[in-house]
């Protein structure tokens, strides 16, 4: 079978600063695979890899067989397939929640305006604020917002979605309306790849876990055995700061 993700000993260095240190990751179809650690440790470094928003210093990605870190690679082709959510949502704060997701779907994807519209209306529905169409975002609540962002991923029919510590910038009240967008997709079988400090979601979401430190990976496994009993002191030590 082909890995939807798969990285082969990946390297990143910004100067001196050697982030990634060898990374060896694989992302089956429909797998859930949270990526916790430290700040720091080459998380979010790791995630803009994937879709080469950073350049690997070293090493292979793949991304549904093909590989990315070739040269002759169409990288616009495949990122289509990728959807990315970040920390911050970065919505155009002067378009409507509707606009927001329907720009890329007109400008990328060349879809009518019509279209993109009802695939819009769609997606704002699916994560809960179809009520929200015509607000602006800065009329949104940080978890709306994140929603928007997820509808606006969504909209492009990723094969595939990264989402770089969602929750991250919500206040605790509006985690969980994000994290049960998140749990639902999940549900309904789309391959994720999520940097994330909920342990909770982690547990029961993620068909694996990877612990990372200091750019290498430091324990790959299931939930259960990788926050449930960690077999390095270095997973230990970070588990007990965070749960
Ligand atoms: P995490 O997401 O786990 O907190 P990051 O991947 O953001 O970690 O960062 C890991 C290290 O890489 C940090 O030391 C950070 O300063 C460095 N880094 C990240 N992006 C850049 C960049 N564009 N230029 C220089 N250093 C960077
Ligand atoms: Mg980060």
């Amino acid at each position: 079978m082909t890995h939807a993700i798969e990285l082969q000993d990946l390297h990143k260095r910004f100067g001196q600063n050697e982030v990634l240190k060898g990374i060896d990751l694989t992302v089956d179809p429909g797998q859930v695979v949270c990526v916790i650690g430290p700040s720091g440790s080459g998380k979010s470094t790791l995630l803009r890899c994937v879709n080469l928003l950073e350049q690997p210093t070293k090493g292979k990605v793949y991304v549904q067989g093909v590989e990315l870190t070739d040269r002759d690679v169409d990288i616009d082709a495949v990122r289509r397939h990728i959807g990315m959510v970040f920390q911050q949502f970065n919505l155009f704060p002067h378009m409507t929640a509707l606009q927001n997701v329907m720009i890329a779907q007109q400008r990328v994807l060349k879809r009518s305006k019509t279209d993109a519209e009802v695939i819009a209306r769609e997606n704002l529905d699916k994560v809960g604020v179809s009520d929200k169409c015509d607000s602006l975002p800065g009329q949104l609540s940080g978890g709306q917002q994140q929603r928007v962002a997820i509808a606006r991923a969504l909209a492009m029919n990723p094969d595939l979605m990264l989402f770089d510590e969602p929750t991250s910038a919500l206040d605790p009240e509006l985690v969980g309306d994000v994290l049960t967008v998140m749990r639902k997709l999940a549900e309904e079988g789309m391959t994720m790849l999520v940097v994330t400090h909920e342990m909770g979601f982690a547990r029961q979401v993620a068909d694996r876990v990877v612990f990372m430190d200091g750019g290498v990976v430091v324990e790959d496994g299931v939930p259960a055995q990788v926050i449930g009993d960690p077999q390095h002191e270095r997973t230990r030590t970070f588990l007990h700061r965070v749960l």
